[in-house]
């Protein structure tokens, strides 16, 4: 069990011991139990709390980092984060902005209160705007999609500050404060999120054939006319990092289809790239899907019911946006002389940032849809 460091002071706030005066003027008492603490800031041991009548207990270091960080955020009054298109638009602040400090006006930062079926860890209400940004203090697990779905319906901006990379072991206040207020490389935003992804996130599309015929170009969808024919179902299978999304265009009865993304993470590699990853394959679908008049979402299903007389549209603009954002890598492999089971065995092997450079010049992209348009 590592040394108890952080406490609740008199006045009410959460402390780090190097916060404190030493000994039991430290007027601080256990987050837990609220035993009253002597603190122990001698020059030979690590400096500690310790309980009054000498009997320690356990505690949780992810609870005790968790208050702590709040109480940081609570304190500043605000918090630097990091912008894109999207949420600076939404909050009203310019979009060229890379990254900006909010502080709250009027209303200090609050936290544990209630907005809709959700209760933030914290709520900065941005006064000359009038929009409020919940705060997600990250510990251990992420947010789950629920919440997610939630800030997106309430029309909620919302902020994740990752704080996993602060480990008991060699803990520093002083960086902790950095990455909770300064700095923003550990923080995104669930809602919303960022505008269509560029092609370069994403680099593998895999189709759904069978494997002797994997690495064909897909055949551009064919959606039917009325009388409807029976069901047709396209897809086309994204391995974004190391999660596999397939988004899928299926009839629905005779009046809609269906866009449908479903997400799977492969084996127990759910990382935090692939969760990263999944919901802007989301995006792209809903920009697409959400582009034309009329669509009915089910969040929850993840789908879009689009109507039949805008069915093809969406379809056809979904394949568009495939062949734009997805790099059909399989064919430029091919190119290569790569054999599909090489071909499987590197788009396991590869990561962002890891990819090996090309070793012959790269062609200009083929894109296998407008070939079949001629
Ligand atoms: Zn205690």
């Amino acid at each position: 069990m590592p040394k108890l460091v952080f406490a609740l002071h008199e006045s009410g706030r959460v402390l780090h011991i190097a916060d404190v005066a030493s000994g039991l003027a430290c007027q601080c008492t256990c987050l837990d139990c609220r035993e009253p603490l002597v603190a122990r800031k001698g020059e030979v041991r690590e400096h500690h709390f310790g309980h009054t009548s000498g009997q320690e207990h356990d505690w949780a270091w992810e609870t005790h980092l968790h208050a702590y960080a709040k109480q940081l955020i609570m304190d500043a009054g605000g918090l630097a984060v990091p912008l894109h298109a999207t949420v600076a638009e939404h909050l009203g602040l310019a979009a060229e902005t890379k990254d900006a400090r909010l502080q709250a006006g009027g209303t200090p930062i609050q936290q544990e209160i209630s907005r809709g079926a959700v209760r933030p860890d914290l709520v900065l209400h941005l006064a000359e705007r009038d929009v409020e940004i919940a705060l997600e203090v990250r510990v251990t697990h992420g947010c789950d999609q629920a919440k997610r779905n939630e800030f997106k319906r309430q029309r909620l901006a919302a902020l994740e500050i990752d704080l996993r990379r602060f480990p008991p072991e060699r803990f520093d206040p002083k960086k902790l404060a950095d990455a909770v207020l300064l700095r923003t490389e550990n923080k995104t935003w669930l809602w919303p999120l960022p505008p269509p992804p560029a092609r370069d996130w994403v680099y593998q599309l895999v189709d759904e054939l069978p494997p002797e015929e994997a690495g064909q170009p897909l055949a551009k969808p064919q959606l039917p006319r009325k009388p409807l024919p029976p069901p047709v179902s396209l897809q086309f299978r994204v391995r974004a990092w190391r999660a596999a999304v397939t988004v899928s265009v299926l009839q629905e009865g005779e009046e809609h289809i269906c866009v449908r993304v479903m997400e799977m993470a492969i084996g127990r590699m759910a990382t935090t790239n692939a969760e990263q990853a999944a919901p802007r394959i989301a995006e792209l679908v809903e920009f697409v899907v959400t582009g034309h008049s009329s669509y009915a979402e089910n969040p929850r299903a993840g789908t879009w019911l689009v109507p039949s007389w805008e069915a093809t549209a969406v379809a056809n603009a979904l394949q568009e946006a495939a062949s734009r954002y997805l790099i059909h890598e399989n064919e430029q492999r091919q190119a290569q002389g790569a054999t599909l089971e090489a071909d499987l065995r590197y788009r396991r092997q590869a990561w962002p940032g890891q990819r090996p450079e090309p070793s012959t010049p790269e062609r200009p992209r083929d894109n296998p849809y407008s070939r079949r348009r001629g």
